[in-house]
């Protein structure tokens, strides 16, 4: 049931406490995971809209995409030291979109996600990728909760 777990993070809070749980998913056959961070568009909108060159837009974006990738490397030799088989992939785009693509392209067992990322607002309920994942997803979500304050 959790052999192959589709992990998207956007390196929050949240995010990193999801890790915490696909961690001890082990025990339970979890064997691959695919790790996956999107830049976001909306990003590279803005800078549009700030009247920055295409191609200081495509260095910025090559640069981003790859300290993305070192974090993303950095956390898969975690997972691969408790035996997990791991691919990393970064991409750019909107973050709910890419991750459907690559849910259809790997049809993992499952996708583990945070209820919230980086905005992490106080009274809203799921943020907007995690909201829409779940909604359009094939596959079943695991959905791990921030820390709430009581
Ligand atoms: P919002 O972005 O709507 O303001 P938020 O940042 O609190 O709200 P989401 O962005 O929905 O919440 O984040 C929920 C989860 O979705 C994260 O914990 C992470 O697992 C995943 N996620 C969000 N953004 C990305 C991203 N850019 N790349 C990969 N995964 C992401
Ligand atoms: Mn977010």
């Amino acid at each position: 049931m959790f052999k192959k777990i589709l992990y998207p993070t956007d390196f929050s809070e949240v995010a990193a406490k999801a890790l915490d749980y696909i961690k001890q998913l082990k025990e339970a056959g979890a064997q691959e995971v695919t790790i996956l961070h999107v830049i976001n568009q909306r990003i590279i909108d803005g800078l549009k809209r700030h009247a920055m060159l295409d191609k200081d837009i495509l260095h910025w974006r090559n640069k981003a995409e790859e300290i993305a990738h070192d974090s993303l490397v950095e956390m898969s030799k975690e997972l691969e030291s408790l035996g997990f088989t791991v691919k990393t992939v970064v991409k750019t785009g909107f973050p709910w979109r890419e991750i459907l693509e690559v849910e259809k392209k790997e049809a993992p067992s499952i996708l583990v996600i945070g209820s919230h990322g980086r905005s992490n607002l106080g009274d809203v309920f799921l943020g907007s990728v995690s909201d829409r994942v779940i909604r359009k997803s094939k596959g079943p979500v695991m959905v791990i909760k921030r820390d709430m304050k009581d």
